[in-house]
């Protein structure tokens, strides 16, 4: 693998206007800057680049547009109240760029040029990290096939983009719970596809159900396994846990659930509050079963945008369970202050997940 001597840096002569920190949403402005690097089959990995933030040119050819070769990650960098600048556990995120990379048949990426790339490029960009209570940078790196040749095989040509956007907090007014809308139809992926694999095509698979589901007054969707529709998988794009009668259970990552950075570290928190934690196959009927005799405490979501997501309500074939009568729960809360404070720094990080980026 080559490994590229420096990052080449042009600075944008032009800085854009920051949006102001109340009305920034999730994913809508961009930094001023952005990293590539080029992949070529003889030559490796090479030509990293940090550039302002522009369009990107692609042959109509490029395979992207028509074999979907492309993965993704998503991590978030804070900044704490005395100015340091933290990420939380990017090694997770790197490990799982390269595991999507080989499932797509897309070189691997050297740990090295991923860390060095995001030190720089929020180095260079730091003044965009938003600062007030649940803001955050959040940071989209991304792989795709540049080959312009139709023919079935695997590109031979690919570029690693990192973009930046500064986003709001998720829970402007508190924490609070969506309903879920379980889709009985449509499958997101089964034991052998690209489930585990973070890639483009499992949303694009997702979208029609999603849309649907939104129509119907439900924010997002309640994935069941490709096989029976039966055993709960993940929602939309968040892990999934249920308290049931003191414990907390979780789909065990089976082959066909994205195996989440914040589940992961969920997992360990609440090992480490000493509260018994399962990770099992679960069905949707169990499920109902212990909502309808009382045993379903709690239901929360899991993922990077949200931190966590408390679950009010599901629908599964028109027959609605609502939960905590569609309040938040006292573990979801926790969970959510704890891990939130850990990643902005204001809360002890007994695990060692946060990494300080020292910018220049
Ligand atoms: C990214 C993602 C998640 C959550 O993973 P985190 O690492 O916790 O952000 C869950 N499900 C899907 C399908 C995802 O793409």
């Amino acid at each position: 693998m080559v490994q590229p001597l420096g990052i080449k840096f042009e600075e944008s002569l032009t800085k854009k206007i920051k949006p102001p920190q109340d009305q920034l949403g999730f994913g809508v402005y961009f930094t001023d800057h952005m990293y590539i690097i080029d992949y070529a089959f003889e030559k490796g990995w090479h030509q990293p680049r940090i550039v302002p933030y522009q369009p990107i040119v692609l042959d109509p050819a490029a395979k992207i547009f028509h074999y979907g070769q492309s993965i993704f990650e998503g991590l978030k960098a804070y900044k704490t109240e005395d100015g340091r600048i933290l990420l939380f556990r990017p090694q997770k995120n790197i490990e799982r760029l390269n595991r999507s990379n080989d499932r797509l048949n897309i070189p691997q990426l050297d740990e090295s040029v991923f860390f060095d790339a995001l030190k720089q490029l929020i180095s260079v960009d730091q003044d965009w990290i938003p600062t007030e209570p649940g803001t955050s940078l959040y940071i989209r790196p991304f792989v795709f096939a540049t080959q312009p040749a139709l023919g079935l095989s695997p590109s031979t040509n690919y570029q690693f983009i990192i973009i930046m956007s500064p986003v709001g907090a998720y829970y402007p007014e508190g924490v609070n719970p969506v309903k879920i809308f379980v889709e009985p139809e449509y499958v997101r992926a089964v034991i052998g596809g690209v489930g585990e694999a973070k890639t483009a095509g499992n949303y694009a698979a997702a979208l029609k159900s999603q849309e649907s589901a939104k129509e119907k007054g439900y924010t997002q969707v309640l994935w069941l396994d490709g096989v029976h529709r039966k055993y709960i998988e993940e929602v939309g794009s968040m892990n999934v846990f249920f308290k049931i009668n003191g414990t907390v259970h979780t789909p065990s990552l089976n082959g066909s659930i994205l195996d989440g950075i914040t589940r992961n570290s969920i997992i360990q928190l609440l090992k480490h509050w000493n509260i018994s934690i399962e990770e099992r196959t679960i069905s949707i009927e169990e499920l109902y079963e212990a909502g309808k005799d009382g045993f379903l405490e709690e239901a929360f979501g899991t993922g990077t945008a949200a931190v966590i997501s408390p679950i009010g309500e599901l629908n599964w074939c028109d027959e609605k369970l609502v939960i905590k009568n569609g309040r938040t729960g006292e573990l979801s809360q926790r969970l959510y202050e704890a891990l939130s404070g850990i990643q902005k720094g204001t809360m002890p990080d007994p695990f060692g997940w946060m990494v300080e980026v020292r910018v220049k």
